[in-house]
């Protein structure tokens, strides 16, 4: 399963909160710690989208493990950002490895990630896709459940629904046509991260001027906070809000 992190607060500079951290994403695409039987390394390609000071993120996406991107170091000790949203990848079986299945997502000033599986991929979902507008589908990322994910919340989104509640009914939707699938979801828009933990791991770090929610805490700070399953956290610099999404 991969791994996720999205940041919003004071600027920080990517390398120090991507990769030297004790347990940074770097590390945990490489020696995770809480896979919970989905896979053993992220390695399938990574992703890094952050605010440089317009509504629209700037977006990074590889192939292939962060850990042998040359060029990462050098270019995440030279960016300093208030928000970012991070993934390393480890692709499910049968979805292809490729720099366009790599989260983050994006449109406008939103970026998303998927950590889990859709269950019965794709027929599961099948009748869900077929209310998006073809032309979406036609422009999808890639063909993964992630990236299908993705045009079922942006839907929600360009149509005016507030993000928490996008969440949460794209989770409901897809749980229900596809049981027991695996549905942590990452959003954010560079001050708001809105996040579900759908029988994956997810923890929330706040403290007074900025949060964080990631896959995996990063560090042995005393302030991170696991999420519990089946619940939506809600985060920004100064608030955090757990509420239950809903039976699985
Ligand atoms: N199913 C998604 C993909 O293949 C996410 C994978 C994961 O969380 N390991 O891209």
């Amino acid at each position: 399963m991969c791994r996720h992190l999205a940041y919003v607060g004071e600027p920080v500079r990517l390398a120090d909160l991507l990769l030297t951290p004790p347990h940074s994403l770097l590390r945990q695409s490489w020696a995770p710690r809480d896979m919970r039987g989905g896979g053993t390394v992220n390695a399938d390609g990574y992703g890094i989208g952050w605010y440089a000071g317009d509504p629209e993120p700037v977006r990074l996406r590889r192939v292939g493990p962060m850990w042998t991107d040359a060029a990462l170091p050098g270019l995440a000790g030279s960016v300093t950002t208030g928000g970012v949203l991070a993934a390393v990848r480890s692709a499910t079986v049968g979805m292809p490895v490729v720099e366009t299945a790599c989260a983050p997502f994006t449109a406008g000033p939103w970026l998303f990630s998927h950590n889990g599986l859709v269950r019965g991929w794709p027929s599961s979902v099948a009748g869900l896709a077929g209310r998006l507008p073809v032309t979406d589908l036609l422009l999808m990322d890639a063909p993964t459940d992630a990236a299908l994910l993705w045009l079922l919340l942006r839907a929600r989104l360009t149509a005016g629904e507030e993000p928490a509640g996008a969440v949460a009914s794209v989770v409901t939707e897809v749980a229900a046509a596809a049981p027991d699938s695996r549905l942590n979801l990452l959003l954010t828009n560079g001050s708001t991260i809105v996040g579900t933990a759908w029988t994956h791991a997810l923890w929330v770090r706040a403290r007074p001027g900025a949060a964080v929610v990631a896959s995996e805490p990063y560090d042995e700070d005393p302030s991170w906070r696991e999420v519990p399953d089946g619940h939506l956290v809600t985060a920004t610099p100064s608030s955090v809000d757990i509420i239950e999404v809903g039976a699985r």
